[in-house]
């Protein structure tokens, strides 16, 4: 498949799975996977050119330094077989070729040191990926050990920062660490090889209103930063180094996009009403947050406040967890944008591979591993930091805290145990600490089966449809490979939350809905007819959810629920709510915002998502 020639390079097309809405053409900027650390694109002042070749050099003496360092501990440790590899890693250092392109380009671009090491060493690594020797590609992953290196040793001095350019991520998979500090003002597009409707990437695309193709598989390694890349995420195509032609249609697929979603959502002031069924149900409507990109959305919106914050995203780059103090920072400014409504801040919710930096191993099966709360009493001192962090800045506004994969009472007596100490010692400490309430995400099948006794042990649900669907139907929620068989209708998920929601209902405490089928107009109904109450989504998919949910009547959805909790399987279920919401609502529901039968790719929360965007 090509097209026209850039710079003599064919245009390359590719076909992935959009998971939000819009078109954009940009400049690739890869980040996460093997590279660490998020390089900027800075324009230099002319007169800066030359110290920032100095600054090149100095990295490249400090980065020498470090490996005949490493060397010389190696062959102590090892044995001088096993130190060539460092041999190999300073002749490339010492490789006049890559010197004097980085050089170069700083000269000619008048580009930040690390952008050119990122340009240069990208377009060496793509050499490296299409050699075809096995054992030649393999050290491409030294090339990216030397070029990391480097970038590194560049960080260690003042660096200028700031995206400059209009940047489209491309990563295997968008992790938090590797987004969060990231200046996402000039971020058009995001697009990765792995990843679902509910990965981390469709989840911060959406979040922030930006086009999204994700389980493009092999992209990452094609793609080279800066780059051009145009995006269409409403029809999942990514084109690399785009013809002019093609580069003018999407950019035109883009305006349109542009002006559809600026169209008000609601007459001004109803955003902010409280949303009600048609038979007189209220639904409170509350937003998703990682970002602090995404308050201005809380508000825009009308959330009644944040139903959940992903504190994770706190963890910078390389950088390990954020300090007590920046914590508080972070969620006192959170408590006072949300104000009365308040907002319920989750502990880090990380798994092994990506957390603290600290003798960690990467484990066969991270999802199942010490991830979530495990991770949490595993390392009582970030938690505890944590706690004192959100209970100092309760004082400034209500807050509460959720335990991330509950499976058990004694993690929620334990962390409930930490946190009440923690208070004892500001008290002590002369220090001001907020009431904080306390709730467990219920998204592991045995905190359904024992929700009953969960709910007696803290003050609110809060129920995560992702990995609820992921463990309940062992699904990778991140694996494309698999994505047919994520089904957030099958019968047995239905049932589990009827069943939490059931329990929270018994013990009087509250339960918020807060996986993405809350923000998914179709499942949102579904999700009332089970008995939510209150749903917590994506600041921008409040809009379009208060619109189906204000044209249904819940009792109408109760029935549909039962209807579905009874079917044998997933495909039976799926029918069931295209027919039924279609008879009902028609108007709502219009038959091209519901997915076609199974068998012909559907993704029944991409369809429902992206059809009724506009009220
Ligand atoms: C969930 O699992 O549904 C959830 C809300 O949390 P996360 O997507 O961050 O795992
Ligand atoms: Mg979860």
């Amino acid at each position: 498949m090509s097209g026209g020639r850039k710079n003599g390079r064919r245009e390359k097309f590719w076909r992935g799975v959009g998971v939000s809405d819009g078109a954009a053409v940009g400049r690739v900027l890869r980040v996460g996977g093997a590279e660490r650390q998020n390089v900027y694109r800075a324009t230099l002042e002319a007169a800066d050119v030359k110290r920032e070749i100095r600054r090149f050099h100095a990295a490249v003496r400090l980065s020498r330094r470090q490996l005949v360092a490493v060397r010389r501990r190696a062959e102590q440790l090892l044995g001088a077989e096993h130190a060539y590899i460092f041999d190999a890693h300073l002749l490339m250092l010492e490789d006049r070729k890559l010197i004097d392109e980085v050089e170069d380009y700083v000269r000619s671009e008048r580009a930040n040191a690390e952008w050119a090491v990122k340009v240069v060493g990208d377009r060496l690594l793509s050499v490296y990926a299409e050699i075809n020797d096995d054992y030649l590609r393999e050290r491409g992953s030294d090339v990216e050990d030397v070029l990391r290196r480097l970038l590194v040793a560049l960080g260690g001095e003042h660096a200028p920062r700031g995206l400059t350019e209009d940047a489209v991520l491309v990563a295997e998979e968008l992790l938090p660490s590797a987004v969060a500090d990231l200046d996402f003002a000039h971020v058009r597009a995001v697009v990765s090889d792995a990843g679902g409707w509910t990965s981390h990437t469709a989840i911060i695309a959406r979040g922030l209103g930006i086009p999204a193709v994700v389980g493009l598989r092999d992209f990452y390694r094609h793609a080279r930063t800066g780059d051009e890349i145009a995006v269409d995420a409403t029809r999942g195509e990514v084109v690399l180094r785009p013809s002019k032609e093609t580069a003018a249609k999407f950019r035109e697929a883009s305006s349109r996009a542009r002006s559809t979603v600026a169209a008000p959502a609601a007459p001004a002031g109803a955003a902010h009403a409280p949303t009600h069924t048609r038979d007189g149900v209220e639904i409170v409507l509350r937003a998703n947050v990682e970002l602090p990109a995404e308050y201005e959305g809380v508000r825009r919106y009308g959330a009644r406040g944040v139903g959940l914050y992903r504190t994770e995203f706190l963890f910078a780059q390389g950088g390990g967890a954020p300090t007590e103090d920046e914590q508080f920072a972070a969620y006192a400014e959170l408590a006072r944008l949300c104000g009365a409504d308040g907002a319920r801040v989750r502990l880090f919710d990380l798994g092994g591979d990506k957390l603290l930096g600290g003798g960690e191993t990467a484990e066969r099966n991270p999802a199942l591993g010490l991830r979530a709360i495990r991770l949490c009493l595993r390392r009582e001192d970030v938690m505890r930091a944590q706690a004192r962090a959100v209970l100092r800045a309760a004082a400034c506004g209500r807050l509460d805290l959720v335990l991330p994969m509950i499976s058990d009472v004694s993690e929620v007596r334990r962390a409930r145990r930490i946190v009440d100490e923690e208070r004892e010692r500001l008290t002590g400490e002369g220090i001001e600490a907020g009431a904080v309430r306390v709730g467990a995400m219920i998204e592991v099948p045995s905190a359904v089966f024992v929700a009953d006794a969960l709910a007696r042990e803290v003050d609110f649900f809060s129920l995560g449809t992702n990995d609820l669907v992921q463990y309940t139907l062992a699904v990778d929620r991140g694996n494309d490979e698999v994505a047919d068989w994520f089904r957030s209708l099958h019968p047995a998920v239905l049932q589990s939350i009827s069943r939490v929601l059931g329990a929270a209902g018994g013990a009087g405490i509250p339960c918020v809905v807060c996986g993405e089928m809350a923000g998914t107009p179709a499942y949102a109904a579904v999700l009332v007819g089970l008995g939510a109450r209150e749903l917590s989504m994506t600041a921008t998919a409040i809009p379009r959810v208060r619109h189906a949910l204000s044209g249904i009547d819940a009792a109408g959805a109760s029935e549909i629920a039962r209807e579905c909790m009874a079917c044998a399987g997933a495909d039976e279920s799926e029918e069931v709510v295209r027919a039924r919401l279609g008879e009902r609502w028609g108007d709502i529901f219009p038959p091209k915002s519901l997915p076609p039968p199974k068998g012909e790719g559907y993704n029944f929360g991409q369809v429902g998502h992206t059809a009724t965007t506009k009220p």
